[in-house]
């Protein structure tokens, strides 16, 4: 039985009628760049988020850079972030001209290590940037009180943590803004590259709108450069059809993660734990096992979709060379890196497919 990491096949099969009638309804309007539907589906993320404000992007990296433009954080600035998350985290960080500042993170959650923040502060810090990893929002009292004490914005990577909770909000309502992605693999997905800032900072939200669309006022006129970072209107109408299935979708996953620990219980697998005041959302279902490269490679060989996120942390990432952060600079992400494996983690899984998955592991072990 061969199967996949993410199976977007199934998820289209369950929900084919409302994306073709939303295609359909984008194609007759021709409205396919920002217009009604992108306004509509921002209005109900943010709705959702439980925030003000979703400004609607062409990306989840636009989303983090645009954030930042929007701040005015730039070159001389220094923003706190986790070594252990997708390159983008860093990128857009360092395409906005700022420096990352990274922190270890906590073995249990593999997110930022909020204990290990205040030391990592300078007078030049602008920003503390908590990536929700694997879909757990990370411990967000701590970080931000250190960020009101320190005068700092917290801006949320939640770009795999859509509809997930930290003390009973939704990621997106948990700090600053948020930045999410829609990239078609993450727990929500479009058919494109996709991305939104969310907030309840009015300031803000107008500075992103602003920047997404070339600076433009009024249809001729620019106050400033801005990008060509916009939502489109296909991707914005299937995300609005989408939208209301996210939260079954989640709860699937969050069955499958349940499952899975019960049937890898008595194995030399570990398997995620998760903060008492979370509920994540399972975007990867991430194990470690003691001798990762054959284990990997026993699976695959087995037909089973296997992936790690993330082989090599930021810091040891060859575009931040320059930065000249030696191996042992942040041991905890190093030694997860070296260990974690995602196994095939999907609403739509069944019993059958699981257990094919556990039966692989436990043979390559
Ligand atoms: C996917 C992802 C991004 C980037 O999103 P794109 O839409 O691919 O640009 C940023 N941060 C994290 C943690 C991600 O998983």
């Amino acid at each position: 039985m061969s199967i996949p990491l993410v199976d977007l096949k199934a998820q289209y099969a369950g929900i084919r009628p409302d994306i073709d009638a939303a295609i359909q309804r984008v194609i007759e309007s021709t409205a396919f760049i920002m217009g009604p539907e992108v306004s509509a589906f921002e209005t109900a993320f943010a709705a959702y988020c439980g925030a003000k404000h979703a400004i609607g992007v062409s990306s989840g990296t636009a989303a983090i850079f645009l954030t930042l433009a929007g701040y005015g954080i730039g070159p001389g600035d220094e923003v706190i972030t986790t070594p252990f998350t997708f390159f983008a985290t860093g990128e857009a960080i360092s395409q906005a001209g700022a420096h990352p500042v990274f922190v270890d993170i906590d073995p249990q959650t593999y997110n930022i290590d909020p204990a290990r923040i205040a030391a990592a502060i300078t007078p030049y810090t602008k920003a503390i940037m908590p990536v929700h990893l694997y879909g757990q929002p990370a411990d967000m009292e701590p970080i931000n009180a250190i960020a009101q004490a320190h005068g700092l914005k917290v801006i949320e990577d939640a770009a795999q943590a859509h509809g997930s909770r930290y003390q009973g909000r939704r990621a997106g309502s948990l700090a600053d803004a948020a930045c999410f992605s829609f990239y078609p693999s993450k727990n929500l997905g479009c058919y494109g590259d996709g991305g939104a800032v969310v907030t309840d900072d009015d300031d803000l939200a107008a500075r992103v709108r602003l920047l997404r669309d070339h600076g433009r006022i009024n249809k001729y006129e620019h106050s400033e450069l801005g990008y060509g970072h916009r939502l489109d209107g296909l991707q914005a109408a299937i995300l609005a059809a989408k939208l209301p299935y996210l939260d079954g979708w989640n709860a699937g996953r969050r069955q499958r993660a349940a499952r899975y620990a019960e049937l890898l219980a008595d194995t030399p697998v570990v398997t995620p734990t998760h903060l008492a005041e979370t509920e994540p959302v399972y975007h990867c279902y991430v194990v470690r096992v003691p001798e990762r490269e054959a284990t990997l490679n026993q699976m695959q060989a087995a037909g089973i979709g296997v992936g790690v996120h993330y082989p090599i942390p930021l810091h040891l990432q060859p575009a931040y060379r320059y930065l000249e952060l030696e191996r042992g600079s942040y041991p905890i992400s190093e030694l997860m890196a070296e260990s974690v494996i995602s196994l095939p983690m999907y609403a739509e899984m069944s019993d059958e497919q699981q257990d094919a998955v556990v039966a692989a592991i436990k043979a390559a072990l």
